[in-house]
């Protein structure tokens, strides 16, 4: 999620920090805002929706002078993309700004308690509770900003990267951060906070990596003064900065399409953030709340929707019929809008779209409107079209995808699923607290074991190496896998341009199997135990047509690594939560492969990011 930039020292700060904005454009926002303290100790704010070309219209003529200040560019998760819930905010008071990367996932209880304290609000975002809190225990505990920010931040749950400015102190400014990042540069005599080095790069080498639960006081004319939200003293560790522009901005990663596919554990601990509860194991989805009814007694749950979103809404579909015994159907918008499908008032149509904007979808919505359904989003791009035409849904949190390959959306959407389904079967009390409990720790581990299987990928690039010139392929995977299968193929087609198909691998018989020679390579997804034995058969099948195999198997497996050419492991785990994990190398492949033959791999030829026409 979206960029901060700060700046106090003796150059004018505004045209530091819209540089600085600038450079942190290539992560995605929805809006952008500045607050500049002036010599007169006037604390002037400017937002804008959009771009930050937009916000430098808007500021034409207006006073942005100061030597310290605050930018933000916002990528919405709480409340719609608009001017007033753009960043910076201000306290009640007006004497501070802030600006915050991340999610107050308590902010509603906060916010609450602070009504009853007389304090109000503007916005509808989590960020100026955060502001509002501080202010209240700056006035009612009678301290410093700093010491206000520190024990603020022991009430808050969530994950932040916040500075701010306070009236009365041109130069100083208040940061600390828990899950989001930021980096500070030291200049001679001036210092630049960001969300990474982008904005810093050129500005100076000396770098200091705030940690989790870190508070900065960042003074100028003093060293950099950091406690723990605990109250514990930290030592600034001060850094070379050894990056060029082009690679920070894509993490060091060659292109977007990898960076976002090594993001996986992160999203998918920012899209379970404050939903799934571990310690009583259980899951809030406060997004549908008051649809939960509707979603338990339906006729039908549909899923209407295109490309991998699909793929997502079939895993979601197996999902829900197993765990929470609920009739779940999965449709191809384009053709649901044409089809004259059956849908009474009696059903749920669920859209799931990452950007929100996919015109099929929308067109599907707005039938399911008129046939009378409730209909509820999933998606990523927070105020969407989607979003708004829906009675109600779940953001996905993936934060901005830039690949055009969906990668790191995808596993955020079936992470919804699974919270999607667990919900659903906590209300219906289709499994015993046992099972549920050991579902929802398994969920919570998933990060962990994402994390895994990406440290355990580097050899799927000598796989890929072999594979490079083939013509076709094949991915095989059943139950929940057989999703797997079909994204698999489609991250090859989209980026390599080789054609792949994806099958439940029982239907290989039924046509595919005719294709089989030394020329195809099989990919199966070999990890489910309940089909097992059946997958082997297949691999078998396979192989005594001499077709290649590449087996995605189990950490623990002994039999299907035997059979194959070549093995990708994935690490144990209960056989539903496979698609999480064993999705990842085969992005990975489709990636290496699409590398080695010199293909646009962000910019894939005829594709668009969101499709917005028929
Ligand atoms: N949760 C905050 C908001 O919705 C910050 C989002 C961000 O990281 O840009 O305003």
């Amino acid at each position: 999620m979206c960029g901060i930039v700060a700046y106090v020292g003796h150059q004018d700060a505004y045209p530091i920090l819209i540089e600085g904005l600038k450079r942190l454009e290539y992560r995605g926002y929805d809006s952008a805002g500045v607050a500049l303290l002036n010599a007169q100790d006037e604390l002037n704010v400017y937002k804008a929706k959009g771009k930050v070309s937009d916000l430098e219209a808007s500021v034409v003529g207006k006073d942005i002078s100061g030597h310290i200040g605050i930018a933000h560019t916002r990528w919405a998760t709480h409340g719609e993309p608009n001017q007033t819930n753009a960043h910076p905010h201000l306290s009640n008071s007006g004497n501070m700004a802030l600006i915050h990367n991340g999610i107050i996932e308590n902010y509603m209880s906060l916010r609450k308690e602070l009504e009853k304290r007389g304090f109000t609000f503007k916005s509808d975002t989590d960020t100026e509770v955060l502001i509002n809190l501080i202010e209240d225990v700056q006035q009612s505990e009678h301290v410093d900003l700093f010491e206000a920010v520190r024990i603020a931040l022991n009430h808050v749950v969530g994950a932040y990267a916040i500075a701010i400015v306070e009236k009365g102190h041109p130069d100083e400014i208040i940061a600390a951060r828990k899950g989001s990042p930021m980096v500070i540069g030291i200049g001679q005599n001036e210092y630049f906070i960001a969300s990474d080095a982008t904005p810093i790069v050129g500005r100076t080498q000396k770098v200091v990596y705030i940690e989790d639960e870190q508070v900065v006081r960042i003074k100028l004319g003093e060293e950099l003064f950091i406690r723990t939200i605990h109250d514990v003293e930290a030592i600034p560790y001060v850094q070379e900065l050894e990056m060029n522009l082009d690679s920070i901005e894509k993490a060091g990663f060659e292109h977007f399409m990898m960076k976002e596919i090594y993001e996986q554990p992160r999203i998918v601990r920012d899209t379970m953030r404050g939903r799934l509860h571990p310690d009583t194991n259980s899951v809030s989805l406060g997004g549908i709340v008051n649809y939960e009814k509707q979603l338990l007694y339906a006729d039908n749950i549909v899923f209407v929707a295109c490309g991998t979103s699909w793929h997502a809404s079939l895993v979601g579909s197996y999902l829900i019929e197993f765990l929470a015994k609920i009739r779940v159907k999965v449709e191809y918008a384009s053709e649901f809008r044409y089809r004259h499908p059956v849908i009474t008032p009696h059903d749920v149509v669920i859209a799931v779209s990452q950007s929100g904007e996919t015109a099929d979808t929308l067109a599907a919505i707005k039938l399911a409107k008129e046939y009378g359904a409730v209909v509820l989003g999933i998606c990523n791009v927070i105020g969407s079209s989607i979003s708004r035409a829906t009675d109600a849904g779940i953001y996905t949190h993936a934060g901005p995808e830039i690949g055009v390959a969906s990668t790191k959306a995808f596993t955020s959407q079936v992470t919804v699923m699974f919270m999607l389904a667990l919900r659903l079967a906590e209300l219906k009390g289709t499994l015993t607290p046992e099972y549920r409990a050991e579902l929802i720790q398994e969920l919570d581990s998933i990060p962990e074991k994402i994390q895994w299987t990406l440290d355990h990928s580097a050899h799927v690039k000598d796989i890929a190496a072999k594979y490079k010139d083939v013509r076709n392929m094949l991915y095989m995977g059943r139950l929940q896998n057989y999703p797997v299968a079909l994204e698999g193929a489609l991250k090859l087609k989209e980026i390599s341009y080789i054609h792949a198909e994806g099958y439940p691998a029982a239907e290989m018989k039924h046509g595919p199997i005719a294709l089989i020679d030394k020329d195809m390579p099989v990919v199966f997804i070999a990890t489910n135990r309940n089909t097992y034995e059946k997958v082997l058969s297949n691999i078998q099948e396979v192989k005594s047509r001499n077709g290649k195999i590449i087996a995605v198997v189990s950490e623990k497996d002994v039999t299907a690594r035997g059979m194959a050419d070549h093995v990708i492991e994935i690490p144990d785990c209960i056989s539903i939560f496979s698609p999480l994990l064993a999705t990842i190398p085969l992005q990975i492949f489709a990636y290496h492969i699409a590398v080695m033959r010199g293909c646009n791999v962000d910019q894939p030829r005829n594709l668009a990011k969101s499709v917005t026409v028929e």
